[in-house]
């Protein structure tokens, strides 16, 4: 297929930080893509929480599955836009790679953990505290940079630049300098100057926006947490639950189950993407891009439009105040926080609860993090109650 002139082109990479001999039958993207699938860190997205815990049931969305999810949709923008389907697919595979076990209340609960340490605390060589906080985006690259261990000349995956670029969604002024001291010119420098990542790295985000939106509605209803008299206020789910129901009436019907849902959220769907489709064509052609380079120097162009943005911000709003602070989905997430408070200072204290290899490194608070971070939720809840006799499921906790 014929690639844009503003699409990223493997033959173009800015390449590996450890130098490989290219594939004989794949590019170097279609290469990058495999690894993330053949990793570790990969699977374990089968049991990470994205709203609902891994237990709660089967059919709920977890970070595998919205990973999938943010994939497929990425890869039709980009068939549709001309741009990498293969580095959108990277990109997307691997975005969520470095999230903690339990959700955000996960990466919360680690970021304050590392924050309240006693920077005096013997942790680290020399007692140094070696970390300010906690970053998803940054362990998700720390994941493919160093933390698999698969090849034998190498940690870490050796992904192209532009893959971990994309991997690098937002990255803090502080950790984008170090990322610069260690790598000058790599995947830290752009937050430094202010540019933009590629058309696909752009596209990723506003799919994982998509993906999210769509599908805790969907897990949202299926929990019983919201309803659909509920989401009448939320104007863009109510537009495609009129139309739908103008030319399927028989779905206001109980016998016709989740239909009326279902067909909602894809009409949903369809509409944010060919809006994305429009709009970014739209600013494409308004600033005139003609070459990566281009992109990089414009302000952000993978974009909705703006009546579709507003839109989205009210049904995140929506679902922010009533599925993700519904004091159920608090009252869990609450004791998830206090799991991984608990096994944080656990470790720190007694490095030797750990994994050897993890048990065995001079820098205490890097391990601990990254060993929590790594963690599946039903591993960390193991963990738990290996060292505190806490039973998650025996109720009192
Ligand atoms: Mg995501």
């Amino acid at each position: 297929m014929t690639l844009a002139v503003f699409a990223s082109q493997p033959a173009r990479s800015s390449g590996r930080r450890f130098f490989e001999a290219a594939a004989p039958t794949r590019d170097d993207f279609q290469r990058d893509r495999d690894r993330i699938v053949h990793s570790s860190a990969f699977r374990r997205l089968v049991y990470k929480t994205q709203v609902f815990l891994n237990h709660e049931g089967d059919l709920f969305r977890t970070r595998m599955t919205h990973s999938l999810e943010v994939a497929q949709l990425g890869r039709s923008v980009a068939r549709a836009l001309q741009l990498n389907e293969d580095l959108v697919e990277a990109i997307a595979l691997a975005h969520d790679l470095g999230h903690t076990p339990f959700g955000h209340a996960g990466q919360d609960a680690l970021n304050q953990c590392v924050q309240q340490l006693n920077p005096a605390a013997t942790v680290g060589t020399a007692g140094a505290k070696t970390l300010s906080g906690f970053e998803h985006n940054l362990q998700s690259l720390r994941v493919v940079d160093e933390l698999e261990h698969r090849y034998p000349a190498f940690d870490g995956l050796n992904l192209t630049f532009e893959t971990r670029e994309g991997i690098l969604k937002h990255c803090s002024l502080n950790n984008a300098r170090a990322l610069e001291a260690q790598e000058p010119g790599g995947v830290g420098r752009r937050f430094l100057d202010k540019t933009q990542p590629s058309l696909e790295a752009q596209l990723c985000n506003l799919a994982d926006e998509i993906a999210y939106n769509a599908h805790d509605i969907d897990d949202g209803v299926r929990s019983g947490l919201i309803t659909l008299a509920q989401l009448a206020d939320v104007p863009l789910f109510d537009e495609h639950r009129r139309a739908t129901l103008a030319e399927f009436p028989d779905l206001s019907q109980p016998q016709s189950g989740r239909r009326l849902l279902y067909e909602t959220i894809r009409r949903m769907l369809s509409a944010q993407i060919y809006d994305l489709m429009a709009a970014t064509s739209e600013a494409l052609k308004s600033q005139g891009i003609d070459s990566l380079e281009a992109v990089r120097q414009a302000p952000p162009l993978v974009c909705f439009s703006e009546r579709m943005a507003e839109e989205s911000k009210l049904l995140k709003r929506f679902l922010f105040s009533a599925l993700y602070r519904h004091p159920q989905v608090m009252a869990t997430t609450d004791r998830a926080s206090g799991v991984v408070q608990d096994l944080f200072r656990l470790y720190i204290d007694s490095p030797a609860e750990m994994q050897a290899h993890f048990a065995t490194q001079a820098d205490v608070l890097r391990a601990v993090v990254d060993y929590i971070a790594g963690m599946t939720d039903r591993f960390a809840l193991r963990e738990h109650e290996r060292l505190t006799g806490i039973q998650w499921l025996g109720g009192a906790a």
